[in-house]
């Protein structure tokens, strides 16, 4: 019987599971970030003194629970080919074949369409004229806005209503 590379690492949902993965390749830190629109991020930082630059990686804590243990596998693989590669080297070709040998999929992180439900907005808004809006955060301020398809500029008309989710 052969195990899964996905039983061995468990569904990698927690941070620990996450870093213990990362551990395997490359002695960085994680952590959680709140990006919407990408699943993960390598990070590098230069210390101006020293000279020395410090790498670390981050997560979407958003993204995360809707993906399934492959794709956070193929993340984490991603970011810590990218820390492997080096900072000037993009998606370039020594990224992807880290990538790969990592075994990851090679594919540089294209743009991220969620569907609305999938990150779970806390506000949903109605217009008038019955076109959505989704909101994860809400002031007294940007709350009064009016619908952007029915009006190009502000309209007491076409007010968006909000309803709280959750
Ligand atoms: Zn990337
Ligand atoms: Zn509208």
């Amino acid at each position: 019987m052969t195990k899964q590379a996905t039983t061995e690492s468990g569904t990698l949902a927690t941070l620990q599971e996450i870093h213990a993965e990362v551990a395997r390749h490359v002695d960085v830190p994680v952590r959680w970030d709140r990006a919407r629109k990408r699943y993960g991020s390598a990070h590098w930082r230069l210390d101006t003194r020293t000279r020395e630059t410090t790498a670390s990686l981050s997560f979407s804590r958003v993204l995360w629970p809707h993906m399934s243990p492959a794709e956070r596998r193929n993340t984490i693989l991603h970011e810590v080919a990218h820390i492997l590669a080096g900072h000037l080297e993009g998606h370039g070709a020594r990224w992807r074949q880290i990538h790969i040998g990592l075994g990851g999929d090679g594919k540089r992180c294209g743009a991220i369409d969620i569907p609305v439900e999938a990150v779970r907005p806390k506000y949903l808004g109605t217009c008038p004229s019955g076109h959505q809006a989704a909101r994860m955060r809400m002031t007294a301020r940007s709350q009064k806005v009016s619908c952007r398809k029915c009006a190009p500029y502000f309209s007491e008309k076409y007010l968006i209503t909000w309803v709280q989710q959750y």
